[in-house]
């Protein structure tokens, strides 16, 4: 499903105190997309993301899903964050954890135990259900994490930094991991991430956001081709190419960044 912000603008706080977080911002990404949102930390883009998850209201503008204004979570869109530990219940196994993120749902029991268990099938969890997160290495709990998002079956998931906290090699397999999951589940995603690697890797396109006020200065497609490959993906010319793109528009003084409409 397509996601689209119009135009949204976020301000934190009010008179004196009000500091303007991100510009209006319009972003549409298409049915199936897979959009990367990188940029320095500070530069707005988890404020960006949970005002796209309706988690947060925009001070200006307004999210689309579908043709659906978004005024709240809606059906059908899940969210992934960063910190799995806080995101889990600690007290409920798995495969309760998975069940609870669909009660609002309500769906027969028999279809959302098959959910379930197809969902940790599909991250790799096949027969854990058991196990309470507490008991997992990082890595798994981010799996159960994901699992958790696939279990509403989500035309689009949003996901913030889901992979800052673990290590390199776990990192990589969460990325192949997330990328097989939005081919066999169809889903549109936009992932905000710090890692300009990551950001081409796994994207059909990077946004690049400055801060100062947060905006978007940079569209890139990604023109890499499917099936990524760790290696060989990341040894490809243009890969090199792309990254040392996007590594410039990050990593420029803010006076020198170009606007959008001039990078588009
Ligand atoms: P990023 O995800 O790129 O690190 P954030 O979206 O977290 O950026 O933050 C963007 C800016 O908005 C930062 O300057 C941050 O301090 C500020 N900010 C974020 N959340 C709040 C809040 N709840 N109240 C006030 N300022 C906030």
């Amino acid at each position: 499903m397509k996601l689209r912000a119009d135009a949204v603008s976020k301000t934190y706080g009010s008179g004196s105190t009000a500091r303007l977080a991100i510009e209006p911002t319009t972003v549409s990404i298409g049915e199936e997309e897979f959009v990367t949102i990188v940029g320095p930390s500070g530069c707005g883009k988890s404020t960006f993301l949970m005002m796209m998850a309706g988690l947060l209201e925009p001070s200006g503008g307004q999210v689309l899903l579908g043709d659906q204004p978004v005024d709240g979570p809606p059906f059908g869109l899940s969210v992934v964050f960063q910190d799995y530990s806080r995101s889990l219940f600690p007290w409920m196994n798995v495969r309760r954890n998975l069940s609870m993120a669909a009660s609002a749902y309500r769906l027969p029991k028999v279809e959302l135990a098959e959910r379930v268990e197809h969902a940790l099938e599909s991250v790799g969890l096949a027969g854990q259900g058991d196990i309470y997160p507490w008991q997992m290495s990082g890595g798994m709990q981010q799996r159960v994490a994901i699992a958790r998002a696939l279990v509403v079956e989500p035309k689009v998931m949003l996901m913030d930094e889901p992979f800052a906290a673990v290590d390199a090699q776990t990192r990589a397999d969460l990325e192949d991991l997330v990328l097989t999951v939005r081919n066999e589940y169809k889903v549109t995603v936009a992932f905000v991430t710090h890692d300009i690697d990551e950001a081409v890797y796994l994207g059909d396109r990077v946004l690049v956001l400055a801060a100062g006020p947060g905006r978007m200065i940079a569209d890139i497609p990604v023109a890499l081709g499917r099936p990524r490959h760790q290696v060989e993906t990341k040894l490809d010319p243009r890969f090199a190419e792309l990254r040392s793109q996007v590594y410039q528009l990050v990593m420029r003084p803010s006076s020198q960044r170009p606007t959008a409409e001039a990078t588009q």
